[in-house]
């Protein structure tokens, strides 16, 4: 079985010895294989991008983007991260777990019943409105404790943040509040990768309140905006933090307005992902494919049965569609994926056997898919790819050897 639990080094070092034996390899079905090499490159490249002075925080919500989150953490805590970002308190909670005291800014709204929780753990919280502000600032006052606020400033994302008519407002409350202190100050931008002038407007915005800010004295330790996109698209205003999600991963957002500066190096993807050929047939001309026959062969083709359908995260969307690696040849899917199984055209594969590998994201030969290319198959982005890949798919590390 492939190993599910433990951290640290000597976690990652026990995978690796695991994955020596072809055993181990055999009992998969469907997983994907993490290359922490490629997550410490990554995360190389994104520091020599912001340089020294600019902390780096990495995203990890979601399961870390589906790759696996104490094993993650654990990589990142090793490789020069300085913050992680989380959506809920359950994902704080186990990345401190594996390392006790990192910063953890919360990035989702805290409700009220996780306040108390938030501030035991020790958690920045976001806040958006006086009521988040007031409710952590009487919590912090009955716990003794101190809240390390940030505040967030919709500048044109329209999703958390505080207006700008009413940011300066509530800043002046957080500075007021006992409890609390102003840890940061950040927005977002709601389209990076593709509209220049939408995200300059939301950085005017931004830098028009750090402005006033400085007027009246108040200096903010932490100040952030850019995510993926705008890393790549926004040299020179990375303020002092930055929060990278898909980047860490090494893969490239959608990138309409360009990167600019030089090029930073190449970003390596960490996830591959795999499954098997549990059966191979010869099909007839005329024969239905798969639920609801949406598929007919026109010809006599040769097929795959794969391990894998939308119960591992292979989405149905993918169905006649998306493309796999077999042996380093295209596949297409023919037929609706299905729960656990998957149809692909392997007519023009030679040496093709039952129980050879299939790869629905990475490189095999010459060929490559990308979870972005992929996405598109779907009609959705790499972001939903990963964090779709389910429970099901063993988690499999390389590369630990030398954290
Ligand atoms: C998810 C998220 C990020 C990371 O975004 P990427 O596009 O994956 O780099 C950054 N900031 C916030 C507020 C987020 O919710």
């Amino acid at each position: 079985m492939p190993p599910t639990a433990g951290t640290g080094a000597e976690f990652l070092a026990g995978v690796s010895a695991a994955l020596q034996s072809s055993a181990v390899k055999q009992a998969y079905r469907c997983w994907a294989e993490i290359d922490l090499t490629a997550l410490r490159e990554n995360l190389a490249l994104l520091r020599n991008r912001v340089g020294p002075s600019v902390r780096i925080l990495t995203v990890v919500k979601a399961d870390a983007y589906g790759h696996g989150l104490k094993q993650i953490a654990a990589l990142l805590m090793q490789s020069g991260t300085d913050i992680f970002g989380v959506a809920n308190l359950g994902e704080a909670e186990a990345i401190l777990n594996v390392g006790r005291g990192w910063p953890v800014l919360m990035l989702g709204a805290s409700l009220p019943d996780e306040i108390e929780l938030a501030l035991r753990l020790g958690v920045m919280p976001t806040v958006s409105s006086r009521e988040e502000a007031q409710a952590f600032s009487g919590a912090a006052v009955r716990l003794q404790k101190r809240a390390k606020v940030h505040v967030k400033i919709d500048t044109g994302m329209g999703r958390l943040g505080v207006a700008m008519k009413d940011a300066r407002a509530l800043i002046r409350d957080v500075l007021q509040l006992p409890g609390l202190v102003l840890e940061g100050v950040y927005t977002h931008y709601a389209d990076a990768g593709e509209d220049l002038a939408f995200s300059r407007l939301q950085r005017r915005r931004f830098s028009d309140l750090l402005r006033w800010l400085g007027q009246i004295g108040v200096r903010v330790p932490m100040i952030h905006a850019s995510n993926s996109a705008a890393l790549l698209s926004d040299a020179g205003s990375h303020f002092n933090v930055v929060r990278p999600g898909l980047l860490v991963y090494g893969v490239m957002p959608p990138m309409r307005t360009g990167i600019s500066g030089a090029v930073i190096g190449r970003f390596r993807p960490a996830l591959s992902w795999f499954c098997r050929i549990g059966l191979i047939k010869e099909v007839e001309p005329g024969a239905r494919l798969s639920y609801g026959g949406t598929f007919v062969a026109a010809r006599k083709m040769r097929v795959a049965v794969l391990t894998a359908g939308y119960g591992d995260g292979y989405f149905r969307a993918g169905s006649n569609r998306s493309e796999v690696l077999i042996r380093g040849r295209r596949c297409r899917v023919v037929g609706r994926v299905t729960m656990d199984q998957t149809l692909v055209d392997v007519s023009e594969v030679d040496g093709i056997e039952v129980g050879d590998v299939a790869v629905l994201i990475g490189r095999q030969g010459d060929q490559e898919i990308t979870a972005t290319a992929l996405a598109e198959s779907w009609g959705t982005i790499a972001w939903e790819v990963l964090t779709g890949i389910t429970y099901r798919v063993a988690r499999v590390y390389r590369g630990g050897e030398a954290a």
